[in-house]
Formats: structure tokens, C-alpha cells, sequence
């Protein structure tokens, strides 16, 4: 590991736009599961029923989409940034880092430090909900102290709509600023580091892919393979926290 961290540490030195591309490997060191690894959400819950058209089409699919929300919302809130999210605030603070773009909902990024319009966030927010018909804004604290009082699936409490947390649901659209965004970044890096990505979920694993056709050094930090590792300059296994701490010590500044 260390030759590995000390040729990060090298590659970081020498960029002028390094870019960060993180996924809920980067969380599971706060004590978030993710969805992939042994263990991980989707060992206890069935993929396939938490999709968009679920939760719009049906009471059913939005009481089974908060039961859910239940179990993984509080895991969220309870939450507190790890040495990973630390250590992209210490790259910022060293200007070393053009911005992070997340696949994650927690919200740990910005918790750490990192300003709100360094993080470019693909799959919105879990910590935020919104009424698709009026389009009030709640936090989710708000929308679970409602599931808490009894209410399966909540409405908003202005117009009677379906509440939906800002996060994007499989089958549905993502947000077309934040992937313009993320795509024009990982085109301008020169360095692009993956960190606790699974890359098999589409569109956001197309933006590394981006980076490297566009010339960037490709960088991937994960616990267990990904189909991209193929096509990396540098491929790290271990745990995002402990790695880039260890970047960060053998950094020049
Ligand atoms: P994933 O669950 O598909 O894959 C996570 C990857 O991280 C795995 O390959 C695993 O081996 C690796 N990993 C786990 N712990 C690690 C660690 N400490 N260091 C390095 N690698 C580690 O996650 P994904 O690729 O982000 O895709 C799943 C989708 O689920 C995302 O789009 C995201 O929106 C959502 N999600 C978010 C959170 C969160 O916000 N924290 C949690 C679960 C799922």
C-alpha cells in the first residue's frame, strides 16, 4: 500500500485539476452500508421495488419506498465524516482539488467541510424532500417525524402532493446540471481519482470514462474490483480513509 499511496501522493503533486469521483464506499467508514458488498442494502432489500415508477404509480410503492427510508435515513443522520471525506477537505485546503463529484446522498462531503459548490452531487440528497406537485420544499427530518406519527406515505401538508426525497430513484432522470457539470470537470482533469465506487451504475460510471478519453490520469481507490480497473494508470485495493491519509502525509504541500 504504501508505494501505492506514495505514487498517489506524487500524482496529486504534479496535477493542476485533480478531481475526485466518489461513491458509498467512501461512507461505509461512518457507518453507512452500501448497496454492493456482502451486507451491504441490497442483501435486505429487493432492488427492483424502489424504482421511480414504483413510488409514483402506486401508495403501495411509496409506503414499501419509506419503509425502507426507515431503516436507512437515521444510519444517514447518525453519520459523521470519515478520514476519506477529511482528507479531500485537506486537498481543498491545500488547493489541490478542482471538485468532488459524488454518487452519494449523505450529504458527508459538505458535513466535512467541503464547500457546497465544490461537490457536485449526481444522485440529489437524502437529507432534503420536495412536493412533486407544489413543489415545497421539506427536510427529511420533517418527512420522518410525519412516518413517525403513523403516515406510511406522507403528503404535503400545503396541497395533499406526493412528498419524494430529493434523491434520484432507479428509472429516473438525472439531474441534467449536476451530469453537464460533472462530465465538462472530468474532461478539464488531468487527474481523476475514483474512491469506493462499484462503477456499475450507469449514467455516473460513464464520467470516469469521460475523464480518461479526454487524457486524464485515471485513478481507481475500491475495495473490490470494478469493470474499469482494465483501464486505469493505477488501481489502489484498500479503504479510501486509510489511503488517503496516507496520500496526504506523502505529499510535498
Ligand atoms: P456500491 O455500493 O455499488 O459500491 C461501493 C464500492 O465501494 C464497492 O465496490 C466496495 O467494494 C467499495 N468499498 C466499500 N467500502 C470501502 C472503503 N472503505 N474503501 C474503499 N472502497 C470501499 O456504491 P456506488 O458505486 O456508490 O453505487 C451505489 C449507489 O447507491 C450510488 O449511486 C449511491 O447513490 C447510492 N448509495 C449511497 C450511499 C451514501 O450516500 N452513503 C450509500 C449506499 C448507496
Amino acid at each position: 500500500m504504501s508505494g501505492d499511496a506514495t505514487r498517489l501522493a506524487e500524482l496529486f503533486d504534479r496535477a493542476r485539476r485533480a478531481v475526485a469521483f466518489t461513491g458509498a464506499g467512501v461512507s461505509t467508514e461512518s457507518g453507512i452500508p452500501d448497496f454492493r458488498s456482502p451486507g451491504g442494502i441490497w442483501d435486505r432489500f429487493d432492488p427492483n421495488e424502489f424504482t421511480y415508477a414504483n413510488f409514483i404509480g402506486s401508495l403501495e410503492g411509496r409506503r414499501k419506498y419509506w419503509e425502507l427510508g426507515r431503516v436507512t435515513y437515521p444510519v444517514i443522520r447518525a453519520a459523521r465524516p470519515n478520514a476519506a471525506h477529511v482528507a479531500l477537505v485537506e486537498l481543498h485546503g491545500r488547493d489541490r482539488l478542482d471538485c468532488c463529484i459524488t454518487q452519494n446522498i449523505d450529504g458527508l462531503h459538505q458535513a466535512a467541510g467541503l464547500p457546497p459548490e465544490k461537490v457536485i452531487e449526481l444522485h440529489g440528497n437524502a437529507t432534503r424532500a420536495r412536493c412533486l406537485a407544489c413543489s415545497a420544499a421539506y427536510t427529511r427530518d420533517e418527512v420522518h417525524a410525519w412516518l413517525e406519527a403513523g403516515d406510511a406515505a406522507p403528503t404535503c401538508p400545503a396541497c395533499g402532493g406526493i412528498v419524494k426525497p430529493a434523491t434520484v430513484l432507479f428509472g429516473e432522470a438525472m439531474p441534467e446540471g449536476a451530469m453537464a457539470e460533472a462530465e465538462r470537470r472530468a474532461r478539464e482533469a488531468d487527474l481523476f481519482v475514483v474512491l469506493g465506487s462499484s462503477l456499475v451504475v450507469y449514467p455516473a460510471a460513464y464520467i470516469p470514462l469521460h475523464a480518461r478519453e479526454a487524457g486524464a490520469t485515471l485513478v481507481i481507490v475500491n475495495l473490490a474490483p470494478t469493470p474499469l480497473d482494465a483501464r486505469a494508470d493505477l488501481v489502489i485495493r484498500g479503504r479510501a480513509g486509510q489511503i488517503m491519509s496516507a496520500v496526504l502525509e506523502r505529499m510535498d504541500r
